[in-house]
């Protein structure tokens, strides 16, 4: 057994008083990152780490990113580490499926397993018979995909299929590239369904430090956030109008001439037919939509087209989280190229991609990497027929179609699922995944916890946190780490990429590359860089890369735009190719008080669920008492008008109700929402939101889940027992 093997879960509630002396406490301050949340973030920690083990975290205040911040789920790393549900050993499920019954297994014998039973499967039906899948964390994606289309699979899926790439493909049909907003030379910010300070809290300074300046801030989104107290301006939309809110705006936009005229005529098509379109969205008319006054859509309209330059700021996921999601996105981000803000200084910036969703100006060879073999040397992806256009441009299997393609085997069956870190409930109908899952004939999930998905897992594995391995991290202030573990892997733990390159050497074995081990791998990715892991090693707190060359701006005007015309499209040539509305017209979503008036009589509210809180990143820090005691039960955020009418006093449990189902939870009395909106914070497994709705609840383009807008009802109910 290994040294720190005997520590437990109480260890981590040892922590010394204050400030120590740290030589004379035989204390070492050792540097990491915790990568708790998105790669954008990951933000640098000093480990105080006392006889193997970690007694202390602080942030590092030395790191160009974060600069010692840490939020609430990484100040409670320590629980997280050393948290009594980690999973030991390789485990082996000897219980029906679903069930809690496993036996510890070695390491050898539970790859073994693994080997014999992917290789019988692939023999039987064929690789694309595994899917492989990554959850949560992201770190090693590339190499999973890696290993996945190694092994013959083109069925890599991730959590991706429903956060981030919905927008990549608006932003691709629009502009065939994009950029983040350049908010240190931005005068305008148009903030769209974003709240920095739960879901991005390395950001909020930036945004502050911008604002003293004298950045001007639009917030558009139906929940007063934090972010509010700071905006000039709020457009407090019903939950899924965003396309018809960017439409009013273009219309005010194209009318009153305030749009860029020489851009919209030398770098647009279609801008006829949109102009068409945007006539019917008056302000009036998308006053009567969203629930926004006329008054303000006019005046955010000519603020954000007046003010130069303005960019656009949205988040991963609200816009698109909606049955008409990538039309709305299109619709919103139409007006970046209307004002001719598109790769502008303080506008939208496009660099190239590094490394994992980190562009700093860094060039790599991760999209190289990660497509071993070409598409036409596998079988088709199963959802590339369904959703023609995600596929085209997102070089994934859209996972939310798993549950569909298990239960129904054509044009073939998935047999497999290998996993890291997937949680079944991030799925819409999230019972009907759960059950299409107990048909598969094996599965494999690796994680930190023994979660619900592992409970349905054929063979379990034991991963470590970002303190215990070591990974290459890519910083947008030109800066790289390659992590040095703090400690070592907790019991029997182990990296992911060692899991990933142990199981390369048996089901991927004709991968020369993959052979050659992790740190070889990430050689090969960086060497356009010119950096190398021996190097990086060198420098364990980070390492300042000098004189990155930045792209120019207006990189169109050297080269075009990266689209079938050449052009910025506001009508799209591969929506039309593909038979759907090439403009980026607006739909209700599937379910609205006005487009199912009928099922509005039995649920006039609307829901919007997936949004997080500070403390809480999916279903990955629930379990620590410290982040839960911030908020212990599940609630739903009412408006005081809408209990009122109902008899729902702060804290009375509630039947929420949607055609599909009826959960329980606490009322929480709130103007954060407006009347007519209920929200519920996403990740708490009791009760299960996502059962509220349908499988099939999804954008038509993206396949992304409508979370953000549903029709429910809401009534007071009998005292249920404390859920925890
Ligand atoms: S969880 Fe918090 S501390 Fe950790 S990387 Fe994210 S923002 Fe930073």
């Amino acid at each position: 057994m290994r040294k720190n093997a005997r520590l437990t879960h109480l260890d981590a509630n040892r922590t010394p008083a204050g400030k120590v002396p740290v030589e004379e406490r035989d204390v070492e301050i050792r540097q990491t990152i915790c990568a708790i949340c998105n790669p954008f973030s990951h933000c640098g920690v000093d480990a105080h780490v006392k006889d193997g083990a970690i007694i202390k975290v602080e942030g590092t205040k030395s790191h160009p990113h974060s600069e010692g911040t840490l939020c609430a789920k990484g100040a409670a790393s320590r629980e997280y580490i050393y948290h009594k549900e980690r999973l030991r050993t390789p485990l082996l499920r000897k219980g029906e499926r679903g069930s809690d019954e496993f036996e510890p297994i070695s390491w050898d014998e539970a790859l073994d397993r693994i080997e014999d039973r992917l290789q019988k499967i692939k023999r039987e039906s064929g690789p694309e018979s595994v899917a492989f899948y990554v959850g949560y964390t992201k770190w090693m994606r590339p190499f999973v995909k890696r290993l996945a289309h190694s092994f013959g699979s083109p069925n890599y899926c991730t959590e991706s299929s429903t956060c981030y790439t919905a927008t990549k493909v608006a932003n691709l049909l629009n502009y065939g590239y994009f950029g983040p907003p350049n908010l240190a030379k931005s005068k305008c910010l148009l903030v769209w369904s974003k709240n920095p300070f739960y879901s991005d809290t390395s950001a909020v300074r930036r945004l502050l430090d911008a604002r003293e300046r004298g950045l001007k801030i639009i917030e558009v989104g139906p929940l007063i956030t934090p972010l509010t107290a700071h905006a000039d301006i709020h457009l407090r939309i019903r939950p899924g109008t965003s396309g018809a809110l960017a439409h009013g705006m273009a219309h005010v936009i194209i009318e009153e001439e305030l749009f860029d005229v020489d851009f919209v005529e030398n770098w647009t098509l279609g801008f006829e037919e949109y102009r068409a379109y945007v006539e019917g969205f008056s302000p009036a008319v998308t006053e009567e939509i969203t629930g926004v006054p006329a008054e303000l859509i006019e005046q955010a309209a000519r603020f954000y087209a007046t003010t130069k330059p303005a960019a656009l700021m949205t988040s991963a996921s609200p816009t698109v989280h909606h049955t008409n999601g990538v039309q709305n996105h299109r619709a919103l981000t139409a007006l970046i190229g209307l004002t001719g803000n598109f790769d502008r200084e303080g506008g939208n910036y496009v660099v190239p991609p590094g490394w994992l969703y980190v562009e700093n100006g860094l060039i790599t060879r991760q999209s190289q990497y990660e497509q071993s073999r070409p598409w036409p040397e596998m079988a088709p992806r199963i959802t590339e027929q369904k959703y023609p256009v995600w596929s085209r441009f997102i070089p994934e299997t859209q996972a939310m179609e798993l549950p569909f393609q298990i239960q129904n085997p054509d044009p073939y069956p998935i047999r497999a699922v290998v996993a890291f870190g997937m949680n079944y409930r991030m799925w819409p109908g999230s019972d009907f995944f759960y059950e299409s899952m107990k048909k598969l004939d094996f599965m494999v999930n690796m994680d930190l916890f023994m979660t619900d998905t592992c409970r349905l897992a054929d063979i379990v594995l034991p991963a470590c946190t970002s303190f215990e391995r070591s990974e290459l991290k890519f910083y947008t202030e030109d800066y790289v780490v390659w992590t040095t573990p703090v400690i070592r892997p907790l019991w029997e733990s182990r990296s992911d990429a060692d899991i990933i390159f142990d199981l390369a050497k048996r089901i991927a074995p004709e991968d020369d590359l993959m052979q050659k081990g992790y740190e070889a791998n990430v050689d090969w990715i960086l060497e356009p860089t010119g950096l190398k892991v021996e190097k990086l090693k060198k420098y364990p707190a980070g390492y300042a890369v000098k004189n990155i060359e930045k792209p120019p701006y207006q990189k169109y005007e050297k080269s075009g735009f990266p689209t079938p015309s050449g052009k910025m499209e506001f009508a799209s040539t591969i929506m039309e190719e593909a038979n759907y509305d090439p403009l980026p017209t607006f739909q209700e979503p599937k379910l609205s008080p006005r487009s199912t008036p009928e099922v509005a009589k039995d649920f006039p509210l609307i829901l919007t669920t997936g949004a997080r809180l500070p403390m809480y990143i999916h279903s990955r820090t629930f379990r620590l008492s410290w982040t839960r005691g911030l908020r212990p039960d599940p609630m739903l955020d009412i408006n005081p008008k809408d209990a009122g009418e109902r008899g729902i006093s702060q804290g009375d449990w509630v039947a929420l109700s949607t055609p599909r189902n009826s959960i329980k939870v606490k009322a929480n009395l709130t103007e954060v929402v407006p009347p007519g909106v209920i929200n519920i914070f996403h990740g708490y497994s009791e009760p299960e939101v996502n059962t509220l709705f349908e499988p099939d609840y999804l954008d038509p383009v993206s396949g992304f889940p409508g979370f953000k807008s549903l029709l429910c009802e809401v009534k007071k109910t009998e005292v249920e027992k404390r859920l925890l």
